[in-house]
């Protein structure tokens, strides 16, 4: 016989699943196979990473999509890979070298990317076995990287095809310049915050002739770079001073008076210093004006030689030293204080500097049409669909996207320059000579591009391209990207512009978005807070699957998830469940020599169609939600199933069966072997750990429930009748167990119950199953009946139009029964009113975080409740005193 172990420890059981689904080869995507795809690439987790609880979470859910659809018959790829992550593995080895009393300008760029390499090839794999511990079922084998050859041939191709078609292009720009990361960020790149600061009103006085404009601004120091003030057109306190010209404060250069419609009338004197170089509505402005862009700043924003008397001053140190020196000089009128937005780096958190650099952009309009037609046709569908018009606003309006960064780490951008005839040369192969004049004085572009230029071909540079491969001729497009939306744009967007623009078809069918993680209260998990839920450590603690199930459970289509560890450690008592449910089922094993195939039987008891009619609507409630990406909803529906109806229902109803020696005891075994493991095969996907160790001892055909095939819903398994009479049967059941907890009689109690019913056929039911019920609610005498009286004391449960009465009498001393629910009424009613005191003091409310008023309403519901039920019960104990004195 067959014996599964006590209990169920996960750190027995994972490590040896996993090396058995690798060394069988399970997870390989097989182009060679027939029948229809299903494919995935990973967003690629960055080198630097370490496996974080949206990781875990992202995924747990695409591992479900490949397990099941695998299981399912499905030709599947999962897509392994990880990204250089430009910035971020750059800041990794700077750290180091600094810690080593260096940096990377004194060991130049050949050794510093020959470190970063180095890092790469002993640090960067981290999160690859991290997911690998996760059971994730990705092809490693095809594990890319986005520097690898292939990817970096990608990349290429794609650079000089864009270059060459002119939506490529170097321009002067005004960028987010990170003065510490010493690089440009993309509009996305800048995370902006409200921010208290000054608005300084500063006088600029005419050159000509008496009086001034005064102009505001909340970056004093930026005037340094001023070439001209605007004010509007239509402004009648400024038409006087058209044509006119004022002189810069401090430098004393002379700067025109321009007329410009973006000016504002309404903010402060209508009068606008302009600043090409250093703000973005002042770069369009000096455009349409044709005015001077004068940078003032160097790359670690200390004023430069333009700022005269400010040179190799900070820009902050500049702004204190102008402003004192306004002041002095008479130009300063007043300063206010002014809430303004601030942009930060995204990596540094440094405030950026607007920045005028050369940069190279790509010309995205085009681009982004096809990509809006794509959504707006359903040739990409966007689950949840509110995405969809966030998508559609920002695509509506990009921007060119600014894709090359000054860093070393990274795809060095394949441009060179000619000192002779000034252009450049972009080719597929390293040139050798300008393509333009011939000369050989060229040199190569030193920035690298943007992280997210190479995760944008993502989807197809994996599977080979530009080489037409096998792979990518059965794997593309892919089926799903599932992602969180804080990346919709960065890349899912920039994916579906490069997909259609280089494959000439969409990247992937369905792009799944996935809330984010919170903390209990609704926090953002960080560090600092110390709220966070380390995955490693939940499954060290918990088991893989438990927290897998959880995550899954918790996919609530949505912007956030509140995730608490209890929960976490809820589903592991949903594996012991299944363990002991399993234990049970071997132990009752003996002699069976069938399989897992179920054995049609007319003898099928109610219980058996019952089962077998539960697991096919399951099985149809997981296949239709799973298609429509509601995890949590097939996580409750397969939880629902093993818990309540196999476990509590089934098991208990087949007991005396498995017991016997008959015929049934043989029927019995095999429908409980069936529906054990369709359970299992059903709950692989979330649960493969626990599935596969108890599966592999089942008389199941195959080598691995991996691929064993998923349950398909069967419509003729369904049978309302057998559920209807379980139905009743239940209904029996549940309120005599009820009335036994709620009057605290012990469970060893037998009890006298009368059930009444108008309906004969209820009755009828009932008197079928009169077995069940006396084992399952421990029930003596069961008096079945329309005409059967009540008895004199009893506490009564009502389903329906069906009523049963549990007799009372002999069974408890009523009026130490009443003392104790009276003493017990008392407590509630005075926490009840406590907490409702509190609640209407409307400075509670209005103090209080919002969570903390949520839990005391929950907590004087369930009093509220909890008092009802009590007095109930002592209503029943009251009238059997009446009616017994
Ligand atoms: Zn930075
Ligand atoms: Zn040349």
């Amino acid at each position: 016989m067959i014996q599964l172990d006590k209990q169920y420890n996960p750190e027995n059981v994972e490590e040896r699943w996993i090396q058995f689904w690798d060394e069988k080869g399970l997870a390989k995507g097989d182009e060679t196979r027939p029948g229809e795809t299903f494919s995935m690439a990973i967003p690629p987790p960055n080198i630097t990473g370490s496996l974080h609880i949206g990781h875990a979470f992202n995924n747990t859910l695409q591992d479900i999509l490949a397990r099941w659809k695998r299981m399912s018959g499905f030709s599947t790829l999962w897509q392994p890979g990880t990204d250089h992550a430009g910035i971020a593995t750059q800041n990794v080895v700077e750290r180091q070298l600094k810690a080593e009393g260096t940096n990377r300008h004194d060991i130049g760029r050949e050794q510093f990317i020959e470190r970063v390499w180095k890092w790469r090839d002993e640090s960067g794999g981290t999160i690859t076995k991290q997911l690998r511990r996760m059971g994730c079922t990705l092809d490693w084998e095809r594990d890319r990287f986005t520097m690898d050859e292939g990817l970096s041939k990608a990349v290429r191709e794609v650079f000089v095809t864009l270059y060459e078609q002119g939506l490529i292009y170097k321009g002067d720009y005004i960028i987010n310049w990170c003065p510490r990361c010493h690089t440009a960020l993309s509009d996305l790149e800048v995370e902006h915050e409200e921010k208290p600061g000054k608005l300084y009103h500063i006088r600029y006085k005419f050159k000509e002739g008496e009086g001034e404009l005064v102009v505001a601004t909340t970056r004093p120091e930026t005037l340094l770079g001023d070439t001209a003030v605007a004010v509007n057109p239509d402004d009648d306190r400024h038409q006087a001073h058209h044509g006119k010209s004022v002189v810069l404060p401090l430098l004393n250069r002379e700067i025109p008076i321009i007329l410009d419609d973006y000016v504002d009338t309404e903010f402060g004197t209508g009068a606008l210093k302009v600043t090409p170089a250093h703000d973005p509505n002042d770069f369009e402005i000096g455009k349409r004006h044709e005015l001077p862009s004068i940078n003032v700043m160097d790359i670690d924003a200390r004023i430069n030689a333009e700022g005269g008397p400010y040179k190799g001053q900070d820009r902050m140190e500049a702004r204190d030293n102008i402003v004192k020196d306004l002041e002095t000089a008479g130009l300063l009128v007043t300063i206010e204080d002014h809430v303004h937005k601030v942009g930060h780096c995204y990596r540094c958190r440094t405030v950026v500097e607007p920045y005028l650099s050369k940069q190279w952009f790509v010309k995205t309009k085009p681009l982004a049409e096809p990509a809006i037609e794509a959504v707006k046709s359903k040739r990409i569908t966007i689950t949840p669909q509110f995405w969809e018009n966030t998508y559609f606003d920002w695509m509506e309006n990009i921007r060119d996207w600014c894709i090359s960064r000054q860093i070393w780490w990274g795809h060095q951008i394949p441009a060179w320059h000619c000192k002779q005839c000034d252009q450049f040369t972009v080719t597929r192969e390293d040139p050798t000579a300008c393509s333009g004049c011939g000369s050989k004085e060229i040199t190569r572009e030193t920035d690298v591009l943007d992280t997210w230029f190479s995760s944008a071909l993502w989807p197809f540079s994996t599977l080979g391209w530009p080489d037409q491969t096998e792979s990518l001729k059965k794997f593309y497009p892919t089926t799903v990207m599932c992602t969180g939306f804080d990346i919709l744009f960065f890349w899912v967007a920039r994916m579906i512009m490069m997909g259609l623009k280089f494959m000439d078809d969409i990247p992937f069918e369905h792009v799944y978005i996935h809330a984010l993680i919170r903390d209990a209260e609704g926090a953002k998990m960080s560090k600092t807070k110390g709220n966070v839920i380390d995955p490693l450590v939940m499954m060290e603690r918990y088991g893989t699957d438990a927290l897998r199930f959880t995550l899954a459970a918790f996919a609530a289509q949505g912007r956030d998830i509140k995730l608490a560890e209890d929960r976490i450690d809820g589903y592991r008592n949903f594996c012991n469940k299944l363990w002991n449910a399993s234990r049970f089922a071997f132990m009752n094993l003996e002699g069976y020599n069938g399989t897992c195939a179920l054995e049609k039987s007319d003898n099928w008891t109610l219980a058996d169609r019952w089962i077998l009619s539960r697991l096919n609507a399951t099985v149809h409630e997981v296949d239709r939600t799973l298609t429509q990406f509601k995890f949590n909803e097939a996580a409750h529906a397969i939880y629902k199933f093993i818990w309540n109806e196999f476990c509590d229902w089934y098991i208990e109803l087949s007991k005396s069966r498995l017991l016997s020696d008959g015929p049934e005891k043989r029927i019995a075994q095999n429908v409980l072997i069936h529906v054990l493991e369709a359970s299992l095969k059903l709950l692989h996907p979330f649960m493969p750990f626990i599935t596969e160790e108890i599966w592999q001892k089942l008389p199941a055909e195959g080598d691995s429930i991996m691929i064993a095939p998923y349950p398909v819903p069967d419509l003729n398994a369904t049978s309302a009748e057998a559920e209807s009479r379980m139905n009743i049967l239940m209904a029996v059941i549940n309120g005599v167990r009820n009335i036994r907890g709620e009057m605290n009689l012990s469970p060893k109690q037998k009890l006298n119950v009368t059930v009444q019913c108008e309906n004969p056929d209820t009755i009828s039911e009932i008197e079928k199953s009169a077995r069940y019920i006396k084992e399952l609610a421990r029930v003596e005498e069961l008096h079945l009946g329309a005409d059967k009286e009540k008895p004199k004391v009893a506490a009564t449960f009502v389903d329906g139009n069906l009523q049963g009465h549990v007799d009372l009498e002999g069974l408890m001393d009523f009026e130490e029964e009443k003392k104790r629910l009276e003493k017990e009424l008392k407590k509630i009613e005075k926490d009840f009113i406590n907490i409702s005191k509190k609640l209407s003091n409307p400075e509670f409310i209005k103090k209080a975080p919002p969570e903390v008023i949520e839990k005391d309403r929950k907590r004087q519901d369930s009093l509220s409740e909890k008092r009802a039920k009590l007095q109930t019960h002592l209503e029943t104990i009251e009238q059997a005193i009446s009616s017994l004195s």
